[in-house]
């Protein structure tokens, strides 16, 4: 038997960070910088109104109040995305639109709220530019106009390499104008089903089948972590199609299959993979998910070996066993560091037993209440029991030392929806 750690070690010893490629920015959600951005422009590029109002010079409104407004003479109007060819000077004002550059002369924009625009409007006014502006506030320099380069300059590094790209940085990188980026390549994960039990949904369901859940939930795990899922779809005991499926999956990053390969089970898919590469049997000190393949395919030019991760068939010990073994990995060829799941600590509302030895990882729903994080069991724990994983959000993990823990007591809790990326709360509850 290895420990949960030691599989882990393995598995990620066998994986590195793929290559780098040049993606359009929409697809790279997730993905890690692969280089340092500098931008070549300033952003705002020009000086330009944080309001719609007019573009005065202060000395001109000095005095200026309700009761004594100053006049200006109204010289133009500049709206966004246009630069006025035009000069504030002595007594004029320019009206200007949010975002248009500030014209030469001016010093401080006036919100229309702050002049007679809306008063001169009401009574008529309204297709006619307005001649001259009421102004009842005094201007003080730099006032409602955002200065060119406040928020990037011409230079500037400005995403470093090995960021994780979140829509915040794909919007900064549209900002400089960048319409692609260099970002580690995400994996290309094969996903394989095996067992004659199986059927693909939306086929009626013969006496004694079921239908194939595993393909689905791991392929759906393998997006959210960053890969690219490429189902094979289900596996017979048939060397040809099995050849066929195997040869589809040596040109991906990595291949997972469910079922098939654990200790007793006699199987054409573990000899084709053997065939193949190498591939070992683990039993590994966790429940559920015991029985565990590992294994390296050797791709058709012998230049790669491409890793095999053989899960568990029970629905419940493949999302689990995913989650502790194949998600690191994912994660560790998209180029991330942030391996691990955040871990809280939580009270147990409910008992938990685990007489054999093995760490127990339970599902659970996480609550907060008065402070602290609470773990209910979801109900019966069976590694069939698929809708026991849908009303999880954690899984409490129980020590191999560890035979029962009490209502009360303070667990472990590894938190499914958290991304890798989330610091756990620090505060422990004892
Ligand atoms: P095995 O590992 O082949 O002994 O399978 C263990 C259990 O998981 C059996 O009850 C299988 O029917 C079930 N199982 C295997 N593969 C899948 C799958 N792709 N989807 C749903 N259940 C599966
Ligand atoms: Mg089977």
């Amino acid at each position: 038997m290895i420990s949960v750690e030691e599989a882990r070690e393995k598995i990620l010893s066998c994986v590195s960070p793929l290559p780098v490629e040049t993606r359009p920015i929409l697809d790279c959600l997730g993905q890690v910088l692969a280089e340092d951005v500098y931008s070549s422009i300033n952003i705002p590029p020009l000086d330009n109104a944080a309001m719609d109002g007019y573009a005065v010079r202060v000395e001109d409104t000095l005095g200026a109040s309700d009761r004594a407004p100053k006049l200006l003479k109204v010289i133009g109007e500049v709206p966004a995305g246009q630069v006025s060819h035009l000069m504030v000077t002595d007594g004029s004002a320019i009206r200007i639109m949010t975002g248009a550059p500030v014209p030469r002369g001016a010093e401080a924009v006036v919100q229309f709220e702050h002049t007679d625009e809306m008063t001169q409007k009401a009574v008529g006014n309204i297709e006619r530019q307005l001649s001259q502006v009421a102004v009842f506030r005094e201007a003080i320099q730099g006032m409602n106009i955002r200065a060119a380069g406040e928020d990037v300059r011409v230079g500037q590094l400005v995403l470093e390499k090995g960021r994780t790209l979140r829509p915040a940085e794909v919007g900064v990188l549209a900002s400089l104008g960048s319409a692609a980026v260099n970002v580690i390549r995400r994996p290309v994960v094969a996903i394989l089903s095996t067992g004659d039990e199986l059927v693909r949904v939306g086929e009626p369901l013969p006496p004694g089948k079921i239908y194939d859940s595993n393909t689905y939930s791991v392929a759906t795990l393998v997006r959210r972590y960053g890969g690219i899922p490429k189902v094979l779809g289900i596996a017979r005991d048939n060397i040809e199609a099995l050849e066929q499926k195997i040869a589809e999956s040596l040109e991906a990053d990595m291949l997972i299959t469910s079922a098939g390969v654990s200790m007793g089970d006699y199987d054409v898919v573990k000899d084709v993979l053997a065939a193949h590469g190498q591939i070992s049997f683990w039993t590994v000190c966790m429940k559920p998910g015991k029985p565990l393949a590992f294994g390296l395919l050797r791709s058709p030019d012998g230049l790669r070996q491409i890793p095999h991760l053989g899960l568990p068939g029970n629905p419940v010990s493949s999302m689990i066993t995913f989650e502790q073994f194949a998600r690191p990995a994912i994660l560790k060829m998209l180029g991330k560091t942030r391996l691990d799941k955040p871990t809280i600590e939580a009270i147990l509302d409910d008992p938990l037993e685990s007489r054999d030895g093995r760490r127990f990882f339970a599902r659970a729903i996480l609550t907060k209440r008065e402070g602290h994080y609470h773990a209910r069991l979801t109900g019966p724990q069976g590694s069939g029991i698929l809708t026991s994983m849908a009303a999880a959000n954690g899984l409490v993990v129980l020590p191999e030392d560890v035979r029962q823990a009490k209502p009360g007591d303070v667990v472990q809790v590894q938190m499914l929806d958290w991304p890798e990326e989330v610091d756990p709360p620090s505060a422990r509850i004892n």
